[in-house]
């Protein structure tokens, strides 16, 4: 049997996997991220990495991160969201202290590879993921290969553009998609529904400690299941974003399925049917182009490492 070792590195936590060849997650290993980013973060995947490799024999490591990774597979280009990490290779850096060579790959190609190999995308030919937590990764598998582009930075949809000279974005670049269609942009809808009229908002905020800074994404899912109406608008708006986002990338990918992932898709029928509406209003030559299935992503938060694991196998297929 062959075993691979999948490292997700997340905003709060370092989750390690070791994976078999049909996807199955057989031993588990974490550590809290450091704050600190840099050395630390790399000290803390290889310990994740150490733990696990005392318990099986395993062939290879792959890792998965959020940023945008060479075509080599080997250094953080760019890594907004962690400290230290721009231009590192971090191939080098890990090898040295795993004594084994590694895989590096962006977190949310790492996805749409596990989901597609091994969740909701494992009868389709042509798809893209889009994860929707903090902010937009994206992935893209054509003919059930992951597409990585010329120099491995492609289907980064969170960053197309959608409004001119818009909200100032993690990446530098304003009006980005994510800053309308993510969940840190559900959080926004809402506080705007709230500051325009607070007194339609007491339900949604007595589950959490009353303020509107203290309203987290979690509050918005509980409050829309139990029809609170400002956290249903909060949703529907987030869906009208995401729905025209998903119909432009339509007209230039024509997957036959988008999986939607990330901590937002824990709300599930509540993004997902006005997200399949809103495709379908925006669309282009509405009523007679084709539209992709708009489904939940079936891992979880699993998918990065399941999905790495495999890719550092190297089959692709
Ligand atoms: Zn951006």
């Amino acid at each position: 049997m062959s075993y691979s070792i999948g490292i997700d590195v997340g905003g709060t936590k370092v989750l390690g996997g070791v994976v078999d060849i049909e996807g199955k997650v057989l031993a588990h290993a974490r550590r809290e991220t450091p704050r600190q980013g840099g050395a630390a973060l790399v000290a803390a995947i290889a310990d994740v990495a150490d733990e696990l490799m005392t318990k099986f024999a395993i062939d290879s490591i792959g890792i998965s991160a959020a940023g945008l990774v060479s075509s080599d597979r080997k250094t953080m280009l760019a890594s907004p969201n962690i400290a230290g990490w721009n231009g590192m290779d971090l191939e080098h850096e890990l090898s040295e202290l795993i004594g084994l060579s590694v895989v590096i790959e962006n977190d949310a190609n790492a996805a749409a590879w596990g989901e597609a190999k091994f969740g909701a995308g494992r009868n389709e030919e042509h798809l893209m993921l889009l994860t929707i937590g903090t902010g937009i990764g994206g992935g893209l598998v054509i003919n059930r290969n992951l597409y990585r582009g010329a120099f491995g930075v492609a289907a980064e949809f969170g960053h197309i553009r959608v409004v001119p000279d818009g909200h100032l974005c993690g990446c530098g670049a304003r009006g980005c998609f994510e800053q309308y269609a993510s969940g840190n942009a559900l959080l926004r809808h809402a506080r705007e529904a709230i500051n325009a009229s607070p007194e339609v908002a007491r339900n949604l905020l007595s589950l959490g400690d009353g303020t509107v800074e203290g309203m987290t994404g979690q509050h918005i899912t509980d409050a829309a299941r139990l029809g609170d109406g400002v956290a249903l608008a909060a949703f529907n708006t987030t869906a009208q974003w995401l729905g025209a986002g998903i119909a432009s990338l339509t007209m230039t990918l024509d997957p036959h399925c988008v999986i939607i992932g990330g901590g937002v898709i824990e709300a599930g029928e509540i993004l997902l049917a006005p997200t399949r509406l809103a495709v379908e209003r925006y669309m282009p030559f509405a009523g007679r182009h084709p539209s992709p299935k708009i489904i939940a992503a079936e891992l979880g938060n699993e998918a990065g490492l399941v999905g790495v694991a495999d890719l550092a196998r190297g089959k692709y297929s």
